[in-house]
């Protein structure tokens, strides 16, 4: 009995002919320096940010290289697959603007010519990979139960020895392919290692797109590569899908560094090309003045659910990422936030090689901005569905009748120097609550404010003139202030201001009071348009009867 016999024990309806797949899935036929990358998730159904980060970082870089980015479902550990896993994850990185060039749509479905995307059902592909290696006499049968890798542990910690299945300590290494063949004949239940060619006393080195040079010992382990279940582990699919998928580059988090030489050690082994490697440090968080990795277990910014429930727009997550991605980003950013943030051209380089820092102070000052370029329009479209989930009565209020709602947003929008005070779409309604007379409570607090009822409704009947224009009405509310002896002049009235029935910005501050009951609001003159002569006049009144002849 040789190799080839054992192989074919093993594996009697598998080719080992691993040219025939390399022939199968092409190289692509891209341009230079396309770069072909992926999301490799487990299907547990949870995309959670730092995932998004990793996954708009791959995708960026494909499309800016004219390349591919595919989805590969990573589903061998079949304890953690959970149904409808793959429309969660496909799902939840739409709403982020991350979408895939080839890849699984569900369980049964994909496209692409690299397929299946799946890793339950490319058992076949493995198999072949595995048997070649087999052949080779560089993989082999591996009959130890737990117990056994257990004492042999025991052994090598007594003896300080490295810990693992390796060298002189496996005893499954040793077995000729006889006493292998005889065993597997006899139903022995069995896994399959790689026969390592490697030692630890050696280094190699990875150049790593993002982190640079690291300096790794060399693989030494005879590493599982299939498992009982007949499934290979994560680095054999590693090597294989990535290879017939034609991945030019793995975007990665960094936990898998360490586990580079085995990857290096596989693709030589197997006589296989390597890709770049581009490893991504997890995000980190400030918690109180200690800097730790954001937790999925601490952090609810963590959930993708999380910036919906807030009402935190998607494209300004996605523009935060793009700040935390790449350090230059912002500068440019700020100097061109009406382009499409792919415009910019991201590096690896620019990428922090320690871990960036995810601040969601920040990420709300971005939504200010974002949301603050918005049109009326667009922000009525974006906040209506977040209102119907979260707020059901601004949302009645909001719908009932569209256009008018679209005047009050557009309120200090839509000109040179928007308002920026929405940062989340639960922030509109303290902004604009008092423009539908459904939430408008008429409860004013009397002692905030002194209010001349008389001169506002005499202002209101003879002086506003809806169709005036914004500079029209200053001027001629300050005429009309300064003909009942409010002072038009502010060093005057500071002089002598006991001559004075107040400065003429009071009016404005009693008006905008009475129309809102808050002493800071959006631009007044709009609101007073918006909300028309005879809403306003209504409110005076409903002031005079409330509040008028209170001791103030
Ligand atoms: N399935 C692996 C994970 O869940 C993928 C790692 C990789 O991108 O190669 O982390």
């Amino acid at each position: 009995m040789n190799n080839y016999d054992l192989a074919e024990l093993i594996f009697p309806d598998v080719s080992s002919d691993i040219a025939y797949y390399l022939t199968k899935y092409p190289e692509r036929n891209l341009a230079e320096g396309a770069i072909v990358t992926r999301y490799a998730p487990s299907p547990t159904g949870f995309v959670h940010i730092g995932a998004l980060f990793a996954t708009f970082c791959e995708r960026t870089f494909a499309k800016q290289s004219n390349g591919v980015f595919y989805l590969r479902i990573e589903d061998t550990d079949t304890k953690r697959t959970i149904e409808n896993g793959i429309e969660l994850i496909i799902d939840d990185l739409k709403k982020f603007d991350v979408t895939f060039d080839e890849g699984p749509q569900n369980e049964n479905e994909y496209t692409g010519a690299y397929g299946p995307y799946i890793q339950t059902q490319r058992k076949k592909i493995y198999e072949s990979f595995i048997k070649y290696l087999l052949e080779q006499g560089k993989a082999y049968p591996c009959f130890c139960t737990e117990e056994e890798v257990n004492e042999i542990r025991r052994r090598q910690e007594e003896a300080e020895a490295s810990i693992g299945y390796w060298g002189e300590w496996a005893p499954c290494r040793k077995l000729s392919p006889d006493e292998a063949y005889e065993r597997i004949q006899r139903g022995d239940r069995y896994i399959i290692r790689l026969r390592s060619e490697g030692s630890e006393e050696n280094k190699i080195v990875l150049n790593d797109l993002i982190k640079g040079e690291i300096t790794l010992p060399e693989n030494q382990m005879d590493i599982v590569i299939r498992k009982q279940d007949g499934y290979p582990t994560y680095h054999f699919a590693h090597v294989v899908d990535d290879t017939l998928m034609r991945s030019t580059h793995i975007i990665r988090g960094d936990e898998w560094i360490s586990t580079y030489p085995i990857h290096k050690q596989l693709f030589q082994m197997l006589g296989l090309k390597e890709p770049k490697y581009a490893h991504i440090s997890p995000l980190l968080k400030n918690d109180n003045g200690s800097i730790r990795k954001l937790s999925k277990r601490k952090d609810p910014e963590c959930a993708m659910s999380y910036y919906g429930d807030i009402g935190m727009p998607s494209e300004a997550v996605v523009i935060y990422l793009a700040t935390i991605a790449n350090s230059n980003f912002e500068e440019w950013y700020l100097q061109h936030p009406k382009e499409d943030i792919y415009n910019f051209k991201f590096t690896f380089e620019a990428m922090s090689s320690s871990g960036a820092m995810f601040d969601i102070v920040k990420m709300y000052n971005i939504s200010k901005n974002y949301i603050g370029e918005l049109t009326a329009e667009q922000l009525y479209e974006k906040a209506v569905p977040f209102l119907e989930r979260h707020d059901p009565q601004l949302f009645r209020l909001f719908t009932a009748d569209p256009a008018y709602t679209k005047e009050v947003l557009r309120i200090d929008r839509e000109n040179e120097k928007p308002r920026k005070d929405i940062a989340v779409y639960s922030d509109i309604k303290a902004q604009v609550w008092f423009m539908f007379d459904e939430l408008f409570t008429y409860d004013w607090d009397s002692s905030v404010r002194k209010v001349d009822t008389a001169l506002l409704l005499d202002y209101m009947e003879n002086v506003f003139d809806p169709s005036a224009d914004s500079q029209q009405w200053f001027a001629e509310i300050k005429e009309f202030a300064g003909r009942h002896n409010y002072a038009v002049d502010k060093k005057a009235y500071k002089k002598n201001p006991e001559e004075y029935a107040g400065l003429f910005s009071d009016v404005c501050e009693m008006l905008r009071y009475v129309v809102s009951t808050q002493t800071r609001t959006m631009d007044l003159c709009s609101i007073l348009k918006v909300l028309g002569k005879d809403r306003v006049l209504e409110r005076i009144h409903r002031y005079q009867e409330k509040v008028d002849g209170a001791e103030f």
